[in-house]
C-alpha cells in the first residue's frame, strides 16, 4: 500500500472523542480529516477539516463521505454490513470490514478467538430461552448473560446468580440473540493495544490495568500491576489476535487476569480505546498517531512509553464540574472533548498524571497524585 501523501484526507466514521483525538494526531502528520456523523457540532468534527452530517446507514451520506476521503477508518463500530460494503466498494477501509463484523458480534468474536487458539471465558450462544437453560446447565452459576450486539460500557448484560434470574434476564435483554459466559473471578482487568500495518509489521503497547465504576472505565494504570510473565503473555495474545485478523490499523484487546494469573480475552475493539488515552502524554507516538499511521501506510514506530501514567476519566456532570480544579492542578494533564452537555455516564474528558518510568506509586500514592479527582 503506498503511503498517503501529505494533505490527503482520512475519512473517520464517528464523531466522538476517539475520532477527535485521531483527527488531532492526523493533523500533526499533515493530513486532513473528514468525519461522518449524524451529530451536529460533534467532538471530532470540531477539530477536522470537513464533516458529512448524515446517518451511518444512509447510502447517499455514505457515498458523499467516501468520495471526499482517500482512506476510511472508524472510531464507531456499529455500521451495518451493507454500509461497510458500500464504503469498501468506493475507497480502502482500514481495518477491513471483515474485522469490524467480528468485533460487532460477541458470538462471532468468541468463535474467532477459539479458532485462533486464544483463551476466553467458557461461553454458549443463546438464541431462545431453552438454549439459555441448557447453557446454564453447561456453564453453571454465576454467569454473565450479554447481548451479542450493541453492548457498551456494561450495558446490555446481566449477571445470573440463581436460576430465578434466568427468565427476567432473558426478558430484559435486547436485542436478541444473546450469549452466556461463565463468570470469571478475576484479579484485575487489563488491556493491550496493537498497531499493525499492511506489511504485517507492527507494535504492541504495554499492558495496562483498567478499573471501572458503574460499568464505565474510571482509571487506567500504565503499566498494569501484574507479574512480568502475565504482561508478556497479554502482549503475545494481543499480537496473535491482530495477526490472525490480518489487521491493518489499531486493535484493543480487553482481558481478564484470573486468580492464577491466566489471561482470558473478554472482547476486542478494532479502533483506539479509552484505556490507551495515556499514550498521548507518555509515549513518543500515541495510540492515535499509530492508528493514523497504520491506516495511512506510514512506518509504525514502537509503542514505547517514556513515563508511567495514570489516566482518570471525567464522567458525567459531577466530574465535568471539577474542570476548574483539574486545569489548576500542577501535574494533571487535561483533555476535554468539546461536548456541550454533561449527561450522567457521558465521557466528557480525561486527565493524565505522569510518573517516572517504572515508578507507579501504590493506590494511596495514586489517590494523592490525582488530588481533586481522587475517589473518596
Ligand atoms: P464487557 O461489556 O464485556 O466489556 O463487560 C463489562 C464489564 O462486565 C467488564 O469490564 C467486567 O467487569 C464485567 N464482565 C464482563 N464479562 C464478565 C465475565 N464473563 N465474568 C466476570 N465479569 C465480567
Amino acid at each position: 500500500m503506498p503511503a498517503l501523501t501529505p494533505n490527503a484526507t482520512v475519512g473517520i466514521i464517528g464523531g466522538g472523542q476517539l475520532g477527535r483525538m485521531s483527527a488531532m494526531a492526523a493533523a500533526r502528520l499533515g493530513y486532513r480529516c473528514h468525519v461522518l456523523t449524524p451529530e451536529p457540532d460533534s467532538p471530532a468534527a470540531q477539530v477536522s477539516a470537513a464533516c458529512t452530517l448524515g446517518d451511518y446507514e444512509d447510502p447517499t451520506a455514505l457515498r458523499r463521505f467516501a468520495e471526499a476521503a482517500d482512506v476510511i477508518t472508524f472510531e464507531f463500530e456499529n455500521v451495518s454490513a451493507a454500509g461497510l460494503e458500500l464504503l469498501a466498494s468506493l475507497r480502502p477501509v482500514h481495518p477491513a470490514p471483515a474485522v469490524l463484523r467480528i468485533s460487532q458480534d460477541r458470538v462471532l468474536e468468541k468463535s474467532f478467538l477459539a479458532d485462533a487458539g486464544v483463551p476466553t471465558a467458557p461461553w454458549r450462544a443463546v438464541e431462545a430461552l431453552p438454549d439459555l437453560h441448557a447453557a446454564v446447565d453447561a456453564l453453571g452459576l454465576p454467569a454473565v448473560l450479554k447481548t451479542t450486539r450493541l453492548g457498551y460500557d456494561g450495558k446490555g448484560q446481566a449477571v445470573l446468580r440463581a436460576r430465578e434470574d434466568i427468565e427476567p434476564a432473558w426478558a430484559a435483554l435486547d436485542p436478541k440473540p444473546l450469549i452466556l459466559e461463565g463468570f470469571v473471578n478475576y484479579a484485575c482487568e487489563i488491556s493491550v493495544i496493537v498497531a499493525r500495518g499492511a506489511d504485517g509489521a507492527g507494535t504492541v503497547f504495554d499492558a495496562m490495568e483498567n478499573r471501572h465504576r458503574d460499568g464505565i472505565l474510571d482509571l487506567t494504570l500504565a503499566p498494569a500491576r501484574v507479574a512480568p510473565g502475565t504482561a508478556t503473555e497479554a502482549q503475545r495474545v494481543a499480537w496473535r489476535v491482530a495477526d490472525t485478523l490480518d489487521l491493518v490499523g489499531l486493535l484493543a484487546v480487553e482481558m481478564f487476569v484470573d486468580l492464577s494469573g491466566r489471561v482470558l480475552v473478554n472482547e476486542i475493539a478494532p479502533r483506539p480505546h479509552n484505556s490507551g488515552h495515556w499514550t498521548i502524554d507518555a509515549c513518543p507516538a500515541s495510540q492515535f498517531e499509530l492508528h493514523v499511521r497504520a491506516v495511512a501506510g506510514l512506518p509504525l514506530p514502537p509503542g514505547r512509553r517514556h513515563a508511567d501514567a495514570v489516566m482518570k476519566n471525567l464522567v458525567g456532570p459531577e466530574e465535568a464540574a471539577l474542570w476548574p480544579q483539574v486545569v489548576a492542578t500542577p501535574g494533571l494533564i487535561p483533555h476535554l472533548y468539546g461536548k456541550a452537555e454533561a449527561r450522567p455516564g457521558r465521557k466528557m474528558g480525561h486527565a493524565t498524571r505522569l510518573f517516572p518510568l517504572n515508578g507507579l506509586p501504590d493506590d494511596d500514592g495514586i489517590r494523592r497524585a490525582l488530588g481533586c479527582l481522587a475517589a473518596p
